[in-house]
């Protein structure tokens, strides 16, 4: 391949309609096989959403020491927990990969050297969620891994390179959780939510509204409730990915709300243009 070659692999990709960007609370690996409040919003999901061509997930699950994009055609189901019944290790989903959008993805960043995978697949943050949304499993898939060395700016920052990838068909979703303190889990089904968590999730969703990305970015100032509900950036950083993509003024819906075992923010953001939004202005 030639460089000339190399730098139009994005402007080869047709032209569509910016699709929506996405970040949805994954929680306890346990949804991708339970009937519950989420796992049955994330099938309605799919109807909210424009149908993409592709789907980036960034999930909380995937961390390196260096940005690399997923490229295999055939992307491994990777069954990253310990401790959970054999159903769910049972779970396989077989969509295609994207190596045409990755190889764009990795054209597209110049803020940092994206490097091209091949061992890495589907982890469950991307396949416990997708497994619900898209069950036929027809919308090929790929996932950039989140670079653990970095700042929470530096992430923001990042996103915004990826932004033409909405005009290519490409869904661009983190997977997290905005609220997500392990070493407090209550393990029930009806844990009551804890008032840290609580305060948390209402004050990230007002500055979310606000479009207060910078109070959002420095999060470590925002108080004691926040200490407690990001104790490691990991599966919040998914979501300033989200935010970095959100161009001025556009819409934020929030379909799912809630926290889940006391100390996990199940909350899902959607910003831009829904089907139910262009059905409503249209
Ligand atoms: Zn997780």
């Amino acid at each position: 391949m030639t460089p000339k070659e190399f730098n139009n692999i994005i402007d080869k990709l047709p032209t569509t309609p910016r699709l929506p960007i996405l970040f949805v609370g994954h929680g306890n690996p346990m949804n991708a096989i339970e009937d519950n409040i989420y796992s049955r919003a994330w099938k309605q999901l799919e109807f909210q959403l424009p149908k993409p061509k592709a789907i980036l997930s960034i999930s909380a699950h995937w961390l390196s020491s260096d940005t690399s994009v997923h490229i295999s055609k055939k992307p491994r189901t990777i069954h990253d927990f310990w401790g959970f019944p054999d159903e769910l290790y049972k779970i396989e989903y077989p969509c295609p990969g994207a190596p045409d959008f990755a190889m764009a993805t990795q054209e597209i960043v110049n803020k940092t050297t994206v490097l091209k995978d091949v061992e890495w697949g589907l982890d469950h943050g991307t396949w416990s969620v997708l497994h619900h949304m898209y069950p036929n499993a027809e919308i090929p898939v790929y996932q950039l891994s989140i670079n653990l060395t970095k700042t929470t700016l530096w992430h923001y920052e990042l996103a915004k390179e990826l932004a033409p990838l909405r005009e290519k068909g490409v869904l661009i979703m983190g997977s997290g959780n905005i609220v997500h303190n392990l070493s407090r889990l209550a393990w029930e089904p009806n844990a009551t939510p804890y008032d840290w968590a609580e305060e948390f999730d209402q004050q990230s969703k007002k500055l979310i509204i606000e479009e207060n990305h910078r109070s959002l970015i420095e999060y470590e100032k925002l108080g004691p409730a926040a200490k407690l509900a990001i104790p490691t950036p990991d599966h919040y950083w998914p979501l300033i990915y989200v935010l970095g993509l959100q161009k001025k003024n556009e819409s934020v819906s929030f379909p799912i709300e809630g926290i889940a075992l006391g100390s996990v923010g199940m909350r899902t953001v959607l910003i831009g243009e829904s089907l139910d939004s262009a059905r409503r202005n249209g």
